[in-house]
């Protein structure tokens, strides 16, 4: 719990942003400054260090920054899941459903080989739209999603309480109201 409370006083709130009556969750100071930065990363790294996924899986963009630096400290391989439409290979996909239209994440068919034993990473739970997608994917190419971790959860909107419903271990440091 102090740690919750030293990482969400380096989150930015941004008002009105990208839309108006949008409370926009920044997590850049949180890796601007090298001692937060490490906190952070290290709240994960002890977290997985026994639980020894096969892989992380970071969702597009944010989930990179956090994903990839776990991954490298666990000494595991790092996947990315991604926007429509930058991945070069053969690709799965899956749609979710946003306020407004819709949105849809992309993996390679060959990141993970059925049984593995994935933790997907993100920086933030609204909706849970993301998440979701993103631990469907690696679930229909086979792989056992371990957990979803993120920095940060915004409970009122449901997403966190939906992905757990729907039997997918949940872990965040930082709860928004
Ligand atoms: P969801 O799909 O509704 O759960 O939205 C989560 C996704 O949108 C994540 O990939 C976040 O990076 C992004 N997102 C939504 N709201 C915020 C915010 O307030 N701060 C940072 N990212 C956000």
């Amino acid at each position: 719990a102090a740690i919750g409370h030293y990482l969400r006083s380096h989150i930015r709130t941004v008002p009105d942003w990208p839309s108006a009556g949008v409370q926009f969750r920044d997590i850049t100071p949180l890796l601007s400054n090298p001692r937060v930065f490490r906190v952070l990363i290290d709240q994960f790294v002890h977290r997985y260090f026994d639980l020894k996924p096969d892989a992380i899986a970071g969702l597009d963009a944010r989930g990179f920054i956090i994903g990839s630096v776990l991954a490298y400290e666990l000494n595991i391989g790092f996947i990315p899941i991604r926007k429509k439409g930058k991945l070069p290979f053969t690709t799965v996909e899956e749609t979710y459903e946003l306020e407004y239209g819709s949105a849809t994440v992309e993996m390679h068919t060959d990141a993970v080989r059925p049984g593995e034993r994935v933790v997907l990473i993100d920086d933030l739970i609204a909706t849970g739209g993301t998440m979701g997608a993103g631990a469907k994917l690696l679930q229909r190419l086979g792989a056992e999603v371990v957990e979803c971790g993120a920095i940060v959860d915004l409970p009122e909107l449901g997403g966190s309480a939906q992905l757990r419903a729907a039997g997918l271990p949940l872990f965040t440091l930082v709860d928004f109201a």
